[in-house]
């Protein structure tokens, strides 16, 4: 086999490869069109696609819309968007929904077998009645309707003669099985809404339970692969398999799902924050959504590398998302231009400059990838540094401008600090410095060492800009069951700030990652940013503790 690395499921297609269990292996992602996708769908995206690639096989997308109250085509447009972006083509496009003449003939085989029934009870009364682990459930008193009854009632339910929720479809299996799953789940239920697929032809949808083992069948898939609170499911995908006499026998494998520190993972959450509006839409780029991560500048290649390192494992944990963050550092590490911004200028007067002279000095473009050639800066009398480069009254190790100091202006001369003027309330608000035209980067000298670096921009000819800089969602780790996730929003997750850009970044174009000397990666933000005011996504920082 080639490709990804060893885990569980790839053995096993491995050992049914040998044996002959399957010729061909197909898999599937099967989304709900009821939100956008997030980085825990890359983790299965990523999971089908590689596996079924790694065998030359085929993967379907499938849309699990069962659900006509939740779902939508701007989901379903938005779905095919993301994983078209990560990089990846399926074979087949389907929906559920397709399906859903074939899945009530089946219906009606299962009634015929004496193995599904209509049943009458409230959700409630179900609920009560199906028990607990240590307690076996009671029967529907609608359970031994004949036959016949059975077949009239659910082409009743079919032509709409009863409202939502007045009858069900259930699998009579085993209300004592010690699997709660087993113990007569509903197959179908009663929901008079327009689908977005198939309009107002149905007002009966099948359940989950019941519609994924046969659409897995249907399309010949061979590895149906989902999360880890579908494996007390597995036995109903079995039954409804064998019970609907499906010609093809797909097997359902389980898998972690991916969860990630200081943000939510789950649907619902996701769109409470867009519909409270928290964040500004499913695509902030403070969302883990897949069109969020690429509004802030994260690649498809980062995100399926990180989906490969994390791995597919059977027990459920939290990765940190600084995992996440380093592969978009080692991502753009050689792609990114490094270019100079100043988010918080302080304007400096060179005050031994020529007035009206400006002079264009070379800076190379990514000094780890030369191939990315040079650039030219220009260079005059008055620049801006960042605000935090300089400090009156600096502690010790402080190597950057204080009066007096001498610190290199990255890809031009040495400075030194002559005086500093101060508006009415104290605040520093100019720096008057003097520069040593021998010390020109380039020009090898080494009369003398100075310990500080600082980046800085050209005054007239800088382009203002705003910059978006981001701290997690949720101040805390997110457990999943908890339902107060909205009092852990961090009020700090976004802050805008304005400055300045080297000149030579007019041109700059939606999706254009850049490496800022000394604040990290951003992007060009695609929806915000104009030819007038740039504005940049901050997508990481440049170090991190986190090691591999
Ligand atoms: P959510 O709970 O966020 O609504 P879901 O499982 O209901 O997620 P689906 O649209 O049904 O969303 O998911 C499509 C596929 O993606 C399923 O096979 C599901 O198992 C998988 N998936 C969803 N969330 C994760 C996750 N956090 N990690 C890995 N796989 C996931
Ligand atoms: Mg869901
Ligand atoms: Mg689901």
């Amino acid at each position: 086999t080639k490709g990804t690395s060893s885990n569980f499921i790839k053995n096993i297609i491995v050992e049914d490869l040998r044996t002959g269990k399957v010729d061909e292996v197909i898999t599937r992602f099967p989304p709900e069109p009821n939100g956008y996708l997030h980085i825990g769908h890359a983790k299965s995206i990523c999971l089908n696609f590689d596996l079924a690639d790694d065998f030359s096989g085929k993967t379907n997308l499938r849309f699990d819309d069962t659900n006509p109250l939740k779902e939508d085509v701007e989901f379903v447009n938005s779905i095919k968007e993301d994983v078209t972006w990560l990089g990846y083509q399926w074979d087949g496009i389907f929906f559920a929904s397709d399906y859903f003449e074939e899945m009530y003939n089946r219906a009606l085989l299962l009634i015929k077998k004496g193995k599904a029934y209509v049943c009458d009870l409230s959700p409630e009364e179900m609920r009560a009645m199906r028990g607990t682990l240590t307690e076996p459930g009671k029967e529907s008193p609608y359970r031994n309707r004949s036959i016949e009854e059975n077949l009239h009632l659910f082409e009743s339910m079919r032509k709409g003669e009863f409202k939502d929720g007045e009858k069900v479809l259930r699998a009579k299996i085993d209300m004592a099985s010690p699997n709660i799953n087993m113990r007569d789940p509903v197959l179908y239920r009663i929901a008079h809404a327009t689908h977005h697929n198939t309009g107002d032809q149905w007002c009966i949808y099948p359940m989950y339970d019941y519609a994924h083992p046969l659409g897995d069948a249907i399309e010949g898939v061979t590895h149906s692969i989902c999360t880890l609170e579908f494996e007390d499911h597995r036995p109903l995908y079995d039954w409804v398999i064998r019970e609907c006499e499906m010609e093809a026998k797909p097997h359902q494998y389980e898998f972690a799902r991916l969860n990630l520190t200081q943000t939510v993972m789950s649907k619902r959450k996701l769109k409470q924050l867009v519909d409270e509006q928290i964040v500004d839409g499913w695509d902030d780029p403070r969302m883990p959504t897949i069109s969020g991560l690429r509004r802030r500048g994260f690649t498809a290649e980062a995100i399926r590398n990180f989906a490969r390192e994390i791995g597919v494992a059977k027990s459920n944990s939290t990765v940190d998302v600084k995992m996440l963050e380093h592969f978009i550092r080692e991502d753009l590490k050689m792609k990114a231009p490094r270019t100079m911004a100043v988010l918080r200028p302080l304007k400096v007067v060179i005050t031994n400059y020529p007035e009206g002279q400006v002079e264009m000095l070379e800076a190379e473009n990514n000094p780890e990838n030369l191939e990315m050639g040079m650039r030219q800066i220009p260079f005059s009398r008055e620049i801006y540094i960042e605000q935090d480069d300089f400090m009156e009254d600096p502690p010790k190790k402080y190597f950057r401008l204080f009066p007096g100091n001498e610190v290199r202006l990255k890809h031009a001369y040495f400075i030194r600090c002559e005086e500093v003027i101060k508006d009415e309330q104290g605040n520093v608000i100019e720096l008057r410095c003097t520069y040593d035209p021998e010390t020109k980067s380039g020009s090898g000298f080494t009369g003398r060492k100075v310990k500080g670096t600082i980046h800085w921009v050209e005054a007239s000819q800088a382009l203002q800009a705003d910059f978006r800089l981001y701290e997690p969602l949720l101040l805390e780790k997110e457990g999943e069951e908890s339902t107060s996730f909205l009092e852990q929003i961090n009020p700090k997750s976004l802050e805008v700030v304005s400055g300045l850009v080297e000149q030579n970044m007019q041109d700059s174009k939606a999706h254009d990652k850049f490496q800022f000397f000394r604040h990290g990666y951003f992007n060009v933000d695609p929806k915000d940013s104009t030819e007038e005011r740039l504005v940049f996504n901050h997508i990481v920082s440049l170090k991190s503790s986190f090691v591999i």
